[in-house]
């Protein structure tokens, strides 16, 4: 999934950059364009992602809270699976970017986290 979004991102960041008022005001497209035709197919647009991207200090998902049948690590109350009353609240527990700075929705889910421990849940 992470790789087609940014390949869908990517795609529509060179649209909305091609097509005017904002066409007028750039210069050419330097990358990916020697790389990355327009039409470029998905293997060349993630051989490109994979080359060039990286998580810029902001990485997530190793813990994801998600069902654990489809790879997540804790649940909707960030509980680790197998284990009887052990949480983890930290940036792994995202399983998907929500924003590119990740420390105000990190805020968000320790006060949410916090309000459920001490409601007992
Ligand atoms: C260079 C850089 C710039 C950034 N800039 C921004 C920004 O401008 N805006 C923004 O929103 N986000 C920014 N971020 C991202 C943000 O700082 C992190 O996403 C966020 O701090 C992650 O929070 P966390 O609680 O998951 O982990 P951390 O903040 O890394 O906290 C983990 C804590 O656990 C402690 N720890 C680790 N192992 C153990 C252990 N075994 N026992 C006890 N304690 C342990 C560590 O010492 C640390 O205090 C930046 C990150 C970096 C690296």
């Amino acid at each position: 999934m992470d790789m087609k979004v940014q390949i869908a991102g990517a795609r529509l960041a060179r649209q909305v950059m091609s097509t005017p008022p904002l066409s007028g005001l750039r210069n050419a497209e330097t990358t990916p364009r020697c790389l990355v035709p327009d039409n470029a197919s998905d293997e060349e647009w993630k051989t490109w992602v994979f080359r060039t991207f990286n998580p810029v200090s902001h990485p997530i998902g190793t813990c994801a809270m998600m069902r654990q049948d489809m790879g997540g690590v804790v649940d909707g109350k960030l509980k680790l699976y197998g284990a009887k009353n052990v949480r983890i609240v930290d940036a792994s527990v995202m399983p998907t970017q929500v924003s590119a700075h990740l420390s105000s929705t990190l805020y968000g889910i320790a006060e949410k986290v916090a309000d459920m421990i001490k409601a007992g849940l």
